[in-house]
């Protein structure tokens, strides 16, 4: 449903964005996950035709984007990250203003407003100043304009940022609603567990090269994300070191506050191997703590030297 092929963007000689390939399936919600200034602004103001590329292409519903732009805006609802300030503008005001821009019969365009007020939870903020709504629900009413002239792919530009998790967790119930009624959906963190819990698939960029893609699965172990785990013995902590170092799953021994400290690759069932190892050498076990890394650590310490 969404395609790039070396999709580039130069700003003089900075390079915003190289060779970028992307392929997003139709129904599936796609993470775009990068540090600020990695290229995911420039990527998205391309799909949604308000930017011209250097090079390469891209597609919406197979409409070439440069070519086409007309019948891809009637496709594509695209949400910036900054909203702007509407001094006195009423929300359904703010609405039906999108309405008449999308071009929608006037006869239509309150059924429209109330449609899309009532999917984003803002029925009862109708006669509500657009400026005195919370950020939440100001994102929200971003997504309302932008669901107004009911697009099949949404681009949404860091909804989640600057929420509570409250508003956080509003917004994603809102992201699997859309997903349900069949939008294919490409949303943009520079947090990569904000959005792990909701997307299908995961790009992450860096210095406007796609360094990682794939199922949140996928991400993990080409991460190489380890876990760990926490270990206590009763008795001979030397023997269960000893013991726990010749395992040939388990990376890394090491003693830390009274527990071993155990580091394993990520995918390993190691808890049932650890207890069944230590008991057969004679130790008590007396705890077993699984602790996995932090993604977003993981993903810190990934990017941080990737394209340098
Ligand atoms: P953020 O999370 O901060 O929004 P981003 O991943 O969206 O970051 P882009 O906004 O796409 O990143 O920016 C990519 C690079 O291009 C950055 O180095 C940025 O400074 C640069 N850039 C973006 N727009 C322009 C412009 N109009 N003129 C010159 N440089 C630009």
């Amino acid at each position: 449903m969404i395609e790039t092929q070396k999709l580039s963007k130069y700003y003089g000689n900075l390079a915003a964005l190289v060779d970028l390939d992307l392929k997003i399936e139709q129904g599936d919600i796609f993470g775009f996950i990068g540090p600020n200034g990695a290229g995911k602004t420039t990527t998205m103001r391309i799909l949604a035709t308000l930017l011209e590329p250097t090079r390469g292409r891209a597609f919406i519903d197979g409409l070439d984007v440069m070519r086409t732009g007309k019948e891809v805006r009637r496709r594509v609802g695209y949400m910036p990250d900054f909203m702007g300030v509407y001094d006195d503008l009423k929300v359904f005001e703010y609405l039906e203003f999108f309405a008449a821009a999308f071009n929608i019969e006037r006869k239509k365009r309150k059924a429209i407003v109330e449609g899309v007020l009532e999917l984003t939870d803002l029925q009862g903020k109708r006669t509500a100043a657009v400026d005195s709504l919370s950020r939440g629900m100001q994102q929200r009413l971003g997504l309302a304009r932008v669901l107004i002239h009911d697009p099949k792919v949404l681009i949404l530009d860091e909804p989640a940022s600057g929420l509570d998790p409250r508003a956080r967790i509003e917004i994603r119930e809102l992201l699997r609603e859309l997903k349900r009624m069949g939008k294919t959906i490409m949303i943009s963190s520079h947090i990569l567990s904000e959005l792990e819990e909701i997307c299908d698939h995961v790009g992450i960029i860096e210095h406007g090269k796609m360094v990682f893609s794939g199922t949140m699965d996928e991400i993990r172990r080409q991460m190489g994300i380890q876990s760990k785990m926490r270990v206590r013995v009763a008795g001979d902590r030397d023997r269960a070191f000893e013991v726990l170092s010749s395992l040939p799953q388990i990376k890394e021994v090491r003693p830390e506050d009274g527990y071993l400290a155990v580091t394993y690759a990520e995918g390993h069932e190691i808890d049932g191997t650890i207890a069944r190892t230590l008991v057969q050498a004679g130790l008590d076990v007396i705890a077993l703590e699984p602790e996995q890394l932090k993604l977003d650590n993981a993903f810190l310490q990934l990017t941080k030297g990737i394209v340098h």
